[in-house]
């Protein structure tokens, strides 16, 4: 009796569910469901994109988040290594990249770009007793490290620039080799730098600068209708004041 109503229940739940495919593929579905928007990110980079438990929060899926609710869609987040972002952004695994990434030339050979969202700065961090570093000019012959496919990366490895690189996968990773003195500058963005520097002892962020940078949302090369949608949204939101209270949020 038991594994008959059991058999039952389970042929009514297949029942439902193929009711619930039917109408879908029929294009009825109910109009409340949203579409998703499948954002890419690398969650190592506070306070664009960090892990708080089992979520994925900061600055970027904030922005990201408000995009999506302003086109009626579903954002959903994946982390993955930052530079499998573009690839997935480009093979359509995700529609969008979104993880404090700099606009460069080469980039945007491989995807478009939405208007910039915020503007940000590669700095170099140091141990806190070290003099001989000051200025960009001074990593000649130094070792240094970044996290791959960064633009830090870019700009440090530039062969004139005679600087010995070590790559790491997350910022972290590369602060902690200076810390322990197997590197002597790291090259990073200011605000991770600021969260890195903050979590660790004995270093320091240099006051001078290496660049100004821009970062945008990257976008399936092609996808001209999405980037125009975000980018209209982002219009919205620069507007009303929402994105700059998301900045602030998360930048004191
Ligand atoms: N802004 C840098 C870049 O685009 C670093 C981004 C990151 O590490 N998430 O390369």
């Amino acid at each position: 009796m038991k594994k008959k109503i059991v058999s039952m229940l389970l042929a009514a739940t297949v029942m439902t569910s193929l009711v619930a495919c039917g109408s879908k593929e029929s294009g009825t579905a109910d109009s409340n469901e949203k579409k998703v928007l499948t954002m890419a990110t690398n969650a190592e980079f506070p306070p664009y994109e960090y892990r708080d438990g089992n979520d994925i929060v900061g600055i970027d899926v904030d922005i990201a988040k408000a995009i999506a609710d302003d086109l009626g869609m579903e954002l959903k987040v994946n982390s993955i290594e930052f530079d499998s972002i573009i690839p997935a952004v480009n093979s359509g695994k995700a529609d969008i990249g979104v993880a404090g990434m700099t606009v460069t030339p080469d980039r945007k050979e491989n995807v478009e770009f939405t208007d910039s969202y915020t503007t940000s700065t590669q700095i170099m961090i140091v141990k806190e007793d070290n003099t001989d570093i000051t200025k960009p000019e001074d990593l000649k012959g130094k070792k240094v490290g970044v996290q791959t496919g960064t633009t830090g990366d870019l700009y440090v490895s530039d062969k004139e620039k005679g600087i010995e690189v070590s790559r790491f996968s997350k910022g972290m990773e590369a602060v902690q080799s200076l810390t322990q003195g197997k590197v002597d500058a790291v090259v990073i963005d200011s605000e991770p730098a600021k969260e890195f520097v903050k979590q660790n002892t004995g270093i320091k962020i240099l006051d001078e600068s290496y660049t100004n940078e821009d970062y945008a949302i990257a976008v399936k090369k092609g996808n001209t209708e999405l980037t125009e949608k975000i980018n209209a949204s982002l219009k919205k939101l620069k507007e009303s004041g929402e994105l700059q209270k998301i900045i602030d949020k998360y930048i004191k």
